[in-house]
């Protein structure tokens, strides 16, 4: 990565990630990229576990890539200007998704790879829905060419039906499919701009590949497909469609002309250049390099980073550009016998080492002490980083992954990442209960790490619940527990953390929370919407919309409000699980207190459920007998305790379960 770049150099970077199923060989690639590139001398290979990128033992022991690494390489362009290449390998496994999703909220262009065999397959439609909610160009890699089943026709299309709004546009075109020795065995490419055949050598490893005409039966089918590929920039690209028109017309229509075109349809992030090969047999790879240079972004072509003043709430944005004030996102943290190390992309400015930096959403100055390149497990100190790097920074204390690093004069909060709920629990204890101590501390290690793994007691019970994306990750969770942190652990047995959700609308819900205290009484009443969120996100959110009109209800109880619907949804559902995806509108109102201040509400919680909003804000000093009506499932429910005898009920609607506690507080 380039230490202090200029604007120039800013060009001649490019922020990737390789994405893609499990197993389609993104790995292979790496390995190959940094084999062509100079970086490594040998070869690596998943298969033997000595693969670059999956250095963590697990990974090599199970041949899968587990935690997104970081690499640096070297290319020359087309002019022969050096390119620093920074690339993500990331995980194709479901569990590890929200390492793909953290990977690509920072970098700038991506490389899907497919296989040539299995073609679009679940893991590619996530990486490539997760691509595009980033607005991350990409190029696609129809990998494993040589393998029996490989058909590039047949996963281009698969591309462009089945992901989500693709328009794949074909540079390439294989010569044959399949292994060595079968007929019509997989021997090289078609380059559609060149309209050359090029052939790779395997003597050394495919460093070197020759250039020769198409062969004479492949020369109709590469035509066709050069032809697709003009017509889909032409209907990507204006000034194409001009140049087209008149080479249609006899106008000379240069290599140049369509690189320039395929550059500007794939940095609008809605085209994609689709090149073949088999990263296993050295075919291919030093195209695509050519393609990452040439096609995708640098840290300049991408839009300014936005984001908000933490205090007075204005919309802000910084450019990438050297000169604007400093801001950084934190992406990753990873912790080891040196440390913390987080990982932060800069998106302006730079940053030197041994200077504090300001964390706008905690309000807090941090020291960044060490700067690093990081190179897979590996580590290069620097003295300062700028726009457009991505480095490890060791010293941060109170910052943890989706957080801002900005210039203190100059604050500004950048949106954070989502990651997904947990999706799995399980119980764990130490195997020895003098460990009990050590498992808190691990846990909180390992949760600092890992956004999408958490854990709790049962304060009750006192067990040890952990939770995490799938019996995959949290097993190599628990494997890294040992082997880490040198404590051993027993865990129970999986248990799926199941979510509820509501199919359609219901409207005009109503609670009512009626109150007797004494000679005055308390009413209150809202009326809600509810409806399926637009965009689920499989996550406890809810949506609070508050469409009140005139104060019907005084404005200061529409925060307690908004909070007791978010801990009722967090309660459960019909079946007692969270519900998610659910937007509620506040649409109407009334409330009565009865010659008691509002003023003296204004202490009241801001947690308290929507039923016990109004009794739990007045100062009274016992429990008073109440009567509260309010959504429920069961058609009523009476409070056993004698001085409460509070009575619940849920008379139209189905959104909510009714507590399974009395409302009022008095069980
Ligand atoms: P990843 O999970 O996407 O990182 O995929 P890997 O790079 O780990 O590869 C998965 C498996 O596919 C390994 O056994 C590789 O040797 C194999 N593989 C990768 N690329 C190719 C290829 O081009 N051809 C063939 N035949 N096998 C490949």
């Amino acid at each position: 990565m380039a230490s202090d770049p200029d604007q120039t150099d800013l060009r001649q970077i490019r922020n990737i990630g390789i994405i893609a199923h499990i197993d389609a060989g993104k790995t292979t690639t790496t390995e190959r990229i940094l084999y062509y590139t100079g970086e490594i001398h040998r070869m690596g290979d998943v298969d033997k576990g000595n693969t670059t990128t999956d250095y963590l033992e697990e990974e090599r022991e199970r041949g899968i890539t587990i935690v997104a690494a970081a690499i640096t390489c070297r290319w020359k362009d087309a002019h022969e200007q050096p390119i620093t290449i920074n690339i993500i390998d990331t995980p194709g496994h479901v569990d590890f998704t929200a390492e793909v999703e953290r990977s690509l909220r920072v970098l700038d262009g991506a490389v899907v790879i497919f296989s040539a065999v299995e073609g679009v397959e679940a893991q590619s439609e996530t990486v490539w829905r997760q691509a595009a909610k980033y607005h991350v160009p990409r190029l696609c890699f129809i990998n494993k060419m040589d393998r029996i089943g490989a058909e590039f026709e047949r996963v281009y299309t698969e591309i462009e039906e089945r992901l989500m709004e693709s328009n794949p546009i074909p540079i390439q075109i294989p010569i044959g499919a399949g292994p060595e020795g079968t007929m019509g065995e997989f021997q090289g490419l078609i380059d559609l701009v060149a309209m050359k055949a090029l052939h790779f050598k395997t003597e050394d490893l495919g460093s070197t590949f020759t250039v020769a005409e198409i062969p004479d039966e492949l020369r109709l089918d590469a035509e066709a497909w050069r032809e697709t590929m003009l017509n889909s920039l032409s209907a990507f690209d204006e000034t194409f469609a001009e140049e087209y028109m008149a080479h249609l017309d006899g106008a000379e229509l240069s290599e140049a002309m369509i690189h320039a075109a395929l550059r500007r349809a794939t940095l609008t992030g809605r085209a994609q250049p689709v090149l073949c090969g088999s990263s296993f047999k050295y075919v291919g790879v030093q195209r695509l390099l050519d393609a990452v240079a040439a096609y995708l972004p640098s840290p300049l072509d991408r839009p300014p980073i936005v984001g908000h003043h933490p205090k007075k709430g204005t919309q802000l944005a910084r450019k990438p550009s050297p000169a604007e004030p400093f801001s950084s996102l934190v992406f990753k943290i990873t912790n080891d016998a040196h440390g913390d190390l987080s990982f932060v992309r800069i998106y302006s400015g730079s940053l030197k080492a041994g200077t504090r930096v300001y964390n706008p959403g905690k309000d807090k100055k941090e020291n960044c002490s060490r700067l690093y390149h990081i190179r897979a497990d590996d580590r290069e100190q620097i003295s300062v980083a700028g726009t457009g790097d991505i480095v490890g920074i060791v010293g941060l204390k109170d910052s943890v992954t989706g957080d801002t690093l900005c210039e203190a004069a100059h604050p500004i909060l950048l949106e954070r990442i989502e990651f997904p709920e947990t999706v799995i629990s399980m119980s764990i204890e130490p195997v020895s209960s003098t460990d009990k101590g050590k498992l808190a501390d691990t846990l909180n290690a390992l949760a600092r790490e890992d956004p999408t793994f958490t854990f709790k007691v049962n304060e009750e019970t006192g067990q040890t619940l952990i939770s995490g994306m799938g019996e995959l990750h949290l097993e190599i969770l628990k494997n890294r527990m040992t082997r880490d942190y040198n404590l051993k652990v027993h865990v129970g047995r999986p248990r799926v953390s199941y979510r509820e959700t509501i199919k359609k609308a219901v409207r005009r819900v109503e609670g009512t929370c009626i109150r007797q205290t004494g000679g005055s009484g308390l009413y209150a009443k809202v009326t809600i919407d509810l409806e399926p969120e637009a965009q689920p996100k499989g996550a406890p959110v809810l949506h609070f919309v508050n469409k009140l009109k005139g104060g019907v209800i005084p404005h200061e109880f529409i925060p307690a409000i908004e909070a007791g619907l978010r801990e009722e949804a967090k309660s459960g559902g019909r079946t007692g699980y969270p519900l998610v995806d659910l937007k509620v509108t506040l649409t109407n109102g009334a409330y009565h207190d009865a010659g008691i201040p509002w003023s003296t509400s204004r202490s009241r919680s801001p947690t308290v459920p929507i039923t016990t909003l109004i009794p739990a804000t007045l100062p009274t000093a016992s429990p008073p007998p109440t009567r509260c009506a309010r959504p429920s499932r069961r058609p009523v429910q009476s409070c056993s305790s004698r001085s409460c005898g509070s009575r619940w009920s849920r008379p139209k609607t189905t959104w909510a379960t009714s507590p399974a506690t009395c409302p009022a507080g008095a069980l």
